[in-house]
Protein backbone atom coordinates (compact mmCIF):
# COMPACT_ATOMS: atom_id res chain seq x y z
CA UNK A 1 0.00 0.00 0.00
CA UNK A 2 1.07 3.65 -0.53
CA UNK A 3 0.80 6.09 1.44
CA UNK A 4 0.38 9.81 0.19
CA UNK A 5 2.47 12.69 2.47
CA UNK A 6 1.28 14.52 0.00
CA UNK A 7 -0.22 14.57 -4.05
CA UNK A 8 3.16 14.17 -4.94
CA UNK A 9 5.30 12.68 -2.04
CA UNK A 10 4.22 8.81 -1.89
CA UNK A 11 5.94 6.35 0.03
CA UNK A 12 5.05 2.60 0.79
CA UNK A 13 4.21 0.98 4.06
CA UNK A 14 7.76 -0.16 4.55
CA UNK A 15 9.16 3.06 4.25
CA UNK A 16 6.37 4.54 6.49
CA UNK A 17 7.05 1.56 8.94
CA UNK A 18 10.92 2.51 8.27
CA UNK A 19 10.64 5.96 9.46
CA UNK A 20 8.29 5.41 12.44
CA UNK A 21 11.12 2.94 13.72
CA UNK A 22 13.24 6.20 13.75
CA UNK A 23 11.00 8.35 14.92
CA UNK A 24 8.53 6.97 17.15
CA UNK A 25 5.52 9.29 16.54
CA UNK A 26 7.78 12.08 15.81
CA UNK A 27 7.42 10.60 12.22
CA UNK A 28 4.81 12.99 11.69
CA UNK A 29 6.86 16.22 12.49
CA UNK A 30 9.94 14.66 10.34
CA UNK A 31 7.53 14.44 7.59
CA UNK A 32 6.34 17.85 7.64
CA UNK A 33 9.88 19.38 8.04
CA UNK A 34 11.27 17.93 4.63
CA UNK A 35 8.49 19.78 2.97
CA UNK A 36 9.88 22.90 3.53
CA UNK A 37 13.40 23.94 3.72
CA UNK A 38 15.36 24.69 6.72
CA UNK A 39 15.85 28.28 7.65
CA UNK A 40 19.59 28.46 6.58
CA UNK A 41 20.64 27.85 3.27
CA UNK A 42 24.36 27.39 3.79
CA UNK A 43 27.47 27.30 1.53
CA UNK A 44 31.32 27.09 2.07
CA UNK A 45 33.85 29.53 1.59
CA UNK A 46 37.03 28.47 -0.87
CA UNK A 47 39.26 29.59 1.60
CA UNK A 48 42.18 28.35 -0.85
CA UNK A 49 41.09 31.71 -2.92
CA UNK A 50 39.55 34.13 -0.39
CA UNK A 51 38.67 34.86 2.99
CA UNK A 52 35.16 34.20 4.76
CA UNK A 53 35.39 38.15 5.99
CA UNK A 54 36.08 39.25 3.07
CA UNK A 55 33.43 37.75 1.16
CA UNK A 56 30.46 38.27 3.89
CA UNK A 57 31.95 41.94 3.44
CA UNK A 58 31.29 41.72 -0.47
CA UNK A 59 27.99 40.44 -0.03
CA UNK A 60 26.52 42.96 2.55
CA UNK A 61 27.97 45.56 0.32
CA UNK A 62 25.58 44.56 -2.33
CA UNK A 63 22.79 44.55 0.22
CA UNK A 64 22.77 40.53 0.54
CA UNK A 65 22.10 39.54 4.06
CA UNK A 66 24.50 36.95 5.05
CA UNK A 67 26.13 35.89 8.29
CA UNK A 68 29.12 33.42 9.57
CA UNK A 69 28.14 30.05 11.05
CA UNK A 70 28.53 29.95 14.71
CA UNK A 71 31.10 27.22 14.65
CA UNK A 72 32.39 26.05 11.27
CA UNK A 73 34.68 28.67 10.29
CA UNK A 74 34.39 28.65 6.57
CA UNK A 75 30.45 28.50 6.65
CA UNK A 76 28.32 31.11 6.03
CA UNK A 77 24.41 30.67 5.76
CA UNK A 78 21.59 33.01 3.85
CA UNK A 79 18.59 33.19 5.87
CA UNK A 80 15.26 31.74 4.19
CA UNK A 81 12.36 33.74 4.41
CA UNK A 82 8.95 32.57 3.39
CA UNK A 83 6.68 31.08 3.51
CA UNK A 84 4.59 33.75 1.26
CA UNK A 85 1.30 33.22 0.02
CA UNK A 86 1.27 33.53 -3.36
CA UNK A 87 -1.80 34.58 -5.63
CA UNK A 88 -4.54 32.35 -7.65
CA UNK A 89 -4.58 33.23 -10.89
CA UNK A 90 -5.90 32.12 -13.72
CA UNK A 91 -3.20 31.42 -16.08
CA UNK A 92 -0.48 28.89 -14.89
CA UNK A 93 2.24 26.75 -15.95
CA UNK A 94 2.87 23.39 -14.37
CA UNK A 95 6.51 22.73 -13.91
CA UNK A 96 8.19 18.91 -12.90
CA UNK A 97 9.78 18.00 -10.24
CA UNK A 98 13.27 19.47 -10.62
CA UNK A 99 12.44 23.14 -11.44
CA UNK A 100 9.64 23.11 -9.01
CA UNK A 101 11.99 22.33 -5.92
CA UNK A 102 14.20 25.91 -7.46
CA UNK A 103 11.40 27.45 -8.35
CA UNK A 104 9.74 26.82 -4.59
CA UNK A 105 12.74 28.97 -3.34
CA UNK A 106 12.68 31.68 -5.89
CA UNK A 107 14.29 30.93 -8.74
CA UNK A 108 13.12 31.85 -11.99
CA UNK A 109 11.13 29.29 -14.90
CA UNK A 110 13.39 27.88 -17.36
CA UNK A 111 11.76 26.45 -20.26
CA UNK A 112 12.99 22.60 -19.74
CA UNK A 113 11.16 22.44 -16.59
CA UNK A 114 7.72 23.11 -18.16
CA UNK A 115 4.86 20.91 -18.61
CA UNK A 116 2.41 23.08 -19.26
CA UNK A 117 1.33 26.61 -20.40
CA UNK A 118 -1.54 26.14 -22.06
CA UNK A 119 -3.15 30.33 -23.34
CA UNK A 120 -0.08 32.27 -21.46
CA UNK A 121 1.52 35.17 -23.64
CA UNK A 122 4.42 36.86 -23.01
CA UNK A 123 3.82 39.87 -20.28
CA UNK A 124 0.97 37.70 -18.56
CA UNK A 125 1.17 37.30 -14.76
CA UNK A 126 1.13 33.42 -13.55
CA UNK A 127 0.76 31.35 -11.06
CA UNK A 128 3.54 28.11 -11.10
CA UNK A 129 2.46 25.01 -9.94
CA UNK A 130 3.71 21.64 -9.38
CA UNK A 131 1.84 18.71 -11.24
CA UNK A 132 -0.04 18.50 -8.26
CA UNK A 133 -1.18 21.97 -8.27
CA UNK A 134 1.37 22.66 -5.26
CA UNK A 135 1.91 26.67 -5.84
CA UNK A 136 5.33 27.52 -5.75
CA UNK A 137 5.52 31.13 -7.38
CA UNK A 138 3.77 33.81 -9.25
CA UNK A 139 6.08 35.24 -12.37
CA UNK A 140 5.85 37.05 -15.17
CA UNK A 141 5.88 35.36 -18.47
CA UNK A 142 8.71 36.53 -20.56
CA UNK A 143 7.69 34.14 -24.22
CA UNK A 144 4.76 32.81 -25.50
CA UNK A 145 3.38 29.53 -24.12
CA UNK A 146 3.18 28.27 -27.99
CA UNK A 147 6.80 29.02 -28.76
CA UNK A 148 7.73 26.47 -25.58
CA UNK A 149 5.26 24.02 -26.51
CA UNK A 150 6.72 24.11 -30.36
CA UNK A 151 10.07 23.96 -28.85
CA UNK A 152 10.82 27.25 -30.66
CA UNK A 153 12.50 28.11 -27.08
CA UNK A 154 14.32 25.11 -25.72
CA UNK A 155 16.27 26.71 -22.91
CA UNK A 156 16.76 29.91 -21.09
CA UNK A 157 14.40 31.81 -19.24
CA UNK A 158 10.73 31.39 -19.82
CA UNK A 159 8.97 33.08 -16.72
CA UNK A 160 10.32 35.57 -14.51
CA UNK A 161 9.84 34.64 -10.86
CA UNK A 162 7.93 37.40 -8.93
CA UNK A 163 7.21 36.25 -5.07
CA UNK A 164 7.66 32.37 -4.30
CA UNK A 165 6.76 30.42 -1.09
CA UNK A 166 10.01 30.43 -0.11
CA UNK A 167 13.05 32.94 -0.80
CA UNK A 168 16.54 32.64 -0.95
CA UNK A 169 19.71 33.81 -3.03
CA UNK A 170 20.29 32.45 -5.94
CA UNK A 171 24.02 31.43 -4.92
CA UNK A 172 24.35 30.15 -8.56
CA UNK A 173 23.83 33.36 -10.00
CA UNK A 174 26.36 35.63 -7.65
CA UNK A 175 29.60 36.56 -9.07
CA UNK A 176 31.42 34.58 -6.08
CA UNK A 177 30.07 31.90 -6.63
CA UNK A 178 31.00 31.88 -10.77
CA UNK A 179 34.81 32.93 -9.17
CA UNK A 180 35.03 29.78 -7.41
CA UNK A 181 34.58 31.48 -4.20
CA UNK A 182 31.55 29.76 -2.80
CA UNK A 183 30.06 26.04 -3.02
CA UNK A 184 26.47 25.24 -1.86
CA UNK A 185 27.13 22.75 0.89
CA UNK A 186 24.50 21.61 3.70
CA UNK A 187 26.11 22.37 7.42
CA UNK A 188 25.82 18.50 8.13
CA UNK A 189 27.46 17.64 4.98
CA UNK A 190 30.71 20.25 6.27
CA UNK A 191 30.88 18.38 9.23
CA UNK A 192 32.19 15.31 7.54
CA UNK A 193 35.55 16.31 6.03
CA UNK A 194 36.11 17.80 10.12
CA UNK A 195 35.00 13.86 11.20
CA UNK A 196 37.69 12.76 8.43
CA UNK A 197 40.68 15.79 9.48
CA UNK A 198 42.56 14.65 6.40
CA UNK A 199 46.46 16.13 6.88
CA UNK A 200 48.71 17.52 4.51
CA UNK A 201 50.64 14.90 2.85
CA UNK A 202 47.95 12.14 3.28
CA UNK A 203 46.45 10.10 0.09
CA UNK A 204 42.62 10.49 0.64
CA UNK A 205 40.06 8.79 -1.24
CA UNK A 206 36.64 10.00 -2.32
CA UNK A 207 34.60 6.79 -3.36
CA UNK A 208 31.35 8.31 -4.24
CA UNK A 209 32.76 11.55 -4.84
CA UNK A 210 30.30 13.37 -7.46
CA UNK A 211 29.95 16.47 -7.90
CA UNK A 212 32.63 17.08 -5.68
CA UNK A 213 31.27 18.52 -2.84
CA UNK A 214 33.43 16.94 0.19
CA UNK A 215 36.43 16.46 -2.12
CA UNK A 216 36.61 20.00 -2.66
CA UNK A 217 35.81 20.42 1.19
CA UNK A 218 39.07 18.10 1.73
CA UNK A 219 41.33 19.83 -1.13
CA UNK A 220 39.96 23.49 0.94
CA UNK A 221 40.84 21.50 4.68
CA UNK A 222 44.24 20.71 3.84
CA UNK A 223 45.07 23.67 1.71
CA UNK A 224 45.72 21.66 -1.08
CA UNK A 225 48.52 19.80 0.48
CA UNK A 226 47.12 16.10 0.57
CA UNK A 227 46.70 13.43 -2.50
CA UNK A 228 43.04 13.07 -3.41
CA UNK A 229 41.76 10.35 -5.39
CA UNK A 230 38.03 10.98 -6.28
CA UNK A 231 36.05 8.23 -7.77
CA UNK A 232 32.77 8.10 -9.28
CA UNK A 233 31.12 5.94 -11.82
CA UNK A 234 29.12 8.39 -13.85
CA UNK A 235 30.58 9.73 -16.58
CA UNK A 236 27.72 12.63 -16.70
CA UNK A 237 28.19 12.95 -12.79
CA UNK A 238 32.48 13.46 -13.76
CA UNK A 239 32.29 16.16 -16.04
CA UNK A 240 30.04 18.35 -13.39
CA UNK A 241 32.63 17.48 -11.31
CA UNK A 242 35.49 18.81 -12.93
CA UNK A 243 33.08 21.48 -14.51
CA UNK A 244 32.86 22.66 -10.41
CA UNK A 245 36.78 21.44 -9.68
CA UNK A 246 38.03 23.99 -12.39
CA UNK A 247 35.25 26.74 -10.97
CA UNK A 248 37.21 26.64 -7.81
CA UNK A 249 40.10 26.56 -9.26
CA UNK A 250 41.07 23.00 -7.68
CA UNK A 251 41.25 21.05 -10.61
CA UNK A 252 44.68 20.06 -10.67
CA UNK A 253 44.68 19.19 -6.89
CA UNK A 254 42.79 15.82 -7.09
CA UNK A 255 42.64 12.78 -9.40
CA UNK A 256 39.75 12.43 -10.87
CA UNK A 257 38.95 8.34 -11.64
CA UNK A 258 35.91 6.46 -13.01
CA UNK A 259 35.21 3.71 -11.76
CA UNK A 260 32.88 1.20 -10.21
CA UNK A 261 33.91 1.94 -6.15
CA UNK A 262 32.37 -1.46 -4.78
CA UNK A 263 35.70 -3.22 -6.46
CA UNK A 264 38.74 -0.82 -5.57
CA UNK A 265 40.01 -3.62 -3.41
CA UNK A 266 39.91 -6.15 -6.97
CA UNK A 267 41.11 -2.54 -9.63
CA UNK A 268 43.06 -0.58 -7.42
CA UNK A 269 44.44 -3.38 -4.90
CA UNK A 270 47.84 -1.13 -4.66
CA UNK A 271 46.07 1.69 -3.55
CA UNK A 272 46.71 1.88 0.53
CA UNK A 273 44.94 5.46 1.91
CA UNK A 274 45.34 7.06 5.20
CA UNK A 275 41.87 8.79 5.05
CA UNK A 276 38.55 7.46 2.93
CA UNK A 277 34.89 8.93 2.71
CA UNK A 278 32.22 7.18 1.18
CA UNK A 279 29.14 8.94 0.95
CA UNK A 280 27.10 6.68 -1.54
CA UNK A 281 23.57 6.83 -3.05
CA UNK A 282 20.86 6.39 -0.40
CA UNK A 283 17.31 6.70 -0.44
CA UNK A 284 17.75 10.95 0.24
CA UNK A 285 14.82 10.93 2.84
CA UNK A 286 16.50 13.63 4.71
CA UNK A 287 16.79 16.06 1.35
CA UNK A 288 14.72 19.03 1.89
CA UNK A 289 12.62 20.85 0.49
CA UNK A 290 10.89 18.18 -1.17
CA UNK A 291 7.68 18.57 -3.36
CA UNK A 292 8.14 15.59 -5.47
CA UNK A 293 9.28 11.90 -3.92
CA UNK A 294 8.12 8.49 -4.63
CA UNK A 295 10.38 5.88 -2.24
CA UNK A 296 9.72 1.83 -1.88
CA UNK A 297 10.89 -0.28 0.72
CA UNK A 298 12.42 -2.00 -2.02
CA UNK A 299 14.49 0.71 -2.80
CA UNK A 300 15.92 0.92 0.62
CA UNK A 301 16.71 -2.74 0.85
CA UNK A 302 18.27 -2.56 -2.43
CA UNK A 303 20.32 0.90 -2.02
CA UNK A 304 21.43 -0.54 1.46
CA UNK A 305 23.23 -3.54 -0.15
CA UNK A 306 24.97 -1.29 -2.46
CA UNK A 307 26.25 0.88 0.57
CA UNK A 308 27.45 -2.37 2.31
CA UNK A 309 29.47 -2.83 -1.07
CA UNK A 310 30.82 0.22 -1.14
CA UNK A 311 32.28 0.23 2.77
CA UNK A 312 33.35 -3.55 2.78
CA UNK A 313 35.76 -2.62 -0.66
CA UNK A 314 36.34 0.74 0.81
CA UNK A 315 37.86 -0.31 4.42
CA UNK A 316 40.29 -3.60 2.22
CA UNK A 317 41.93 0.03 0.46
CA UNK A 318 42.40 1.23 3.87
CA UNK A 319 45.69 1.28 5.82
CA UNK A 320 46.10 -0.36 9.42
CA UNK A 321 45.34 3.03 11.20
CA UNK A 322 43.55 5.00 8.64
CA UNK A 323 40.27 6.33 8.90
CA UNK A 324 37.07 6.14 7.16
CA UNK A 325 34.24 8.36 7.74
CA UNK A 326 31.12 7.22 6.20
CA UNK A 327 27.68 9.58 5.82
CA UNK A 328 24.14 9.47 3.92
CA UNK A 329 21.61 12.21 3.01
CA UNK A 330 18.99 9.78 4.78
CA UNK A 331 17.51 8.49 8.15
CA UNK A 332 16.58 4.68 7.50
CA UNK A 333 18.35 2.95 10.08
CA UNK A 334 18.70 0.24 7.30
CA UNK A 335 21.11 2.38 5.13
CA UNK A 336 22.50 3.78 8.57
CA UNK A 337 23.25 2.42 12.19
CA UNK A 338 22.87 -1.19 10.27
CA UNK A 339 25.20 -0.73 7.49
CA UNK A 340 28.40 0.05 10.60
CA UNK A 341 26.48 -2.85 12.74
CA UNK A 342 27.16 -5.50 9.52
CA UNK A 343 30.55 -4.16 8.78
CA UNK A 344 31.49 -4.05 12.29
CA UNK A 345 30.62 -7.58 12.12
CA UNK A 346 32.27 -8.89 8.84
CA UNK A 347 35.80 -7.14 9.56
CA UNK A 348 37.30 -7.39 12.83
CA UNK A 349 40.14 -5.28 12.24
CA UNK A 350 38.29 -2.26 12.68
CA UNK A 351 36.66 -0.08 15.68
CA UNK A 352 33.74 2.07 15.46
CA UNK A 353 34.62 5.28 17.00
CA UNK A 354 32.64 8.33 19.00
CA UNK A 355 32.25 11.70 16.51
CA UNK A 356 32.14 15.03 18.67
CA UNK A 357 28.34 15.94 18.75
CA UNK A 358 27.18 19.98 20.19
CA UNK A 359 24.84 20.57 17.36
CA UNK A 360 23.57 17.25 17.07
CA UNK A 361 21.83 13.49 18.10
CA UNK A 362 23.24 10.25 18.55
CA UNK A 363 21.80 7.15 16.59
CA UNK A 364 18.88 5.39 16.82
CA UNK A 365 19.17 3.78 20.06
CA UNK A 366 19.44 -0.18 20.14
CA UNK A 367 22.08 -0.80 18.22
CA UNK A 368 26.03 -1.43 19.30
CA UNK A 369 27.10 1.77 18.52
CA UNK A 370 24.27 4.17 18.54
CA UNK A 371 26.38 6.78 20.83
CA UNK A 372 28.98 6.81 18.34
CA UNK A 373 27.14 8.15 15.14
CA UNK A 374 26.10 11.59 14.53
CA UNK A 375 22.38 12.30 13.32
CA UNK A 376 21.12 15.30 12.39
CA UNK A 377 17.29 15.94 12.12
CA UNK A 378 15.64 18.13 9.94
CA UNK A 379 12.58 18.70 12.24
CA UNK A 380 15.08 18.96 15.27
CA UNK A 381 18.38 20.37 13.98
CA UNK A 382 16.89 22.96 11.50
CA UNK A 383 19.39 20.62 9.16
CA UNK A 384 19.04 18.20 5.96
CA UNK A 385 19.02 14.75 7.55
CA UNK A 386 21.94 12.96 7.43
CA UNK A 387 24.01 10.46 9.33
CA UNK A 388 27.62 10.51 10.05
CA UNK A 389 29.79 7.46 11.24
CA UNK A 390 33.53 7.00 11.78
CA UNK A 391 35.94 4.07 11.61
CA UNK A 392 39.41 3.51 12.70
CA UNK A 393 41.00 0.05 11.09
CA UNK A 394 43.15 -1.50 13.39
CA UNK A 395 45.16 -3.60 11.91
N1 LIG B 1 30.01 12.90 -2.25
C1 LIG B 1 29.31 13.71 -3.23
C2 LIG B 1 27.88 13.23 -3.43
C3 LIG B 1 27.79 11.77 -3.80
S1 LIG B 1 26.19 11.21 -4.32
C4 LIG B 1 29.36 15.17 -2.78
O1 LIG B 1 29.62 15.45 -1.60
O2 LIG B 1 29.21 16.05 -3.62
C5 LIG B 1 26.57 9.55 -4.67
C6 LIG B 1 27.46 9.33 -5.87
O3 LIG B 1 27.74 7.94 -5.96
C7 LIG B 1 26.86 9.71 -7.22
O4 LIG B 1 27.66 10.68 -7.84
C8 LIG B 1 26.88 8.42 -8.03
O5 LIG B 1 27.22 8.61 -9.40
C9 LIG B 1 27.96 7.64 -7.32
N2 LIG B 1 27.89 6.19 -7.51
C10 LIG B 1 26.80 5.40 -7.57
N3 LIG B 1 27.14 4.12 -7.76
C11 LIG B 1 28.50 4.08 -7.84
C12 LIG B 1 29.46 3.05 -8.03
N4 LIG B 1 29.08 1.78 -8.19
N5 LIG B 1 30.76 3.38 -8.04
C13 LIG B 1 31.16 4.67 -7.89
N6 LIG B 1 30.30 5.67 -7.70
C14 LIG B 1 28.98 5.41 -7.68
Amino acid sequence: MMFGVSALIVYDSGVMAALMRVYGEGYKDFLEAIRRPGSRLYARVNTLLISVDEIVERLRSRGVEVYRDEQLAEAIYFPIQGPFQVEELDKRIVVDKYAAESIYMGANVYAPGVISCEGVSKGDEVIVVAEDGTPLANAIAVVDCEDIAVRRVRRGVVAETTRSVYRAPKIRELPEYVNGYLYPQSLPAMYVTHVLDPKPGELVIDTCAAPGGKTSHIIEYTGGRSYVIAFDHSKKRLEEMRENLRRLHEDSLAEIWQADSRYLHIDFSWLKADKIVVDPPCSSLGVRPKIIDRKSYTDVETLSKYQLQFLKSAIKVLKPGGVLVYSTCTVTVEENEEIIEKIAEMEKCIDVVEIPCERCSRGVPGFRYSQMFARFHPHIHDTTGYFIAKIVKRC
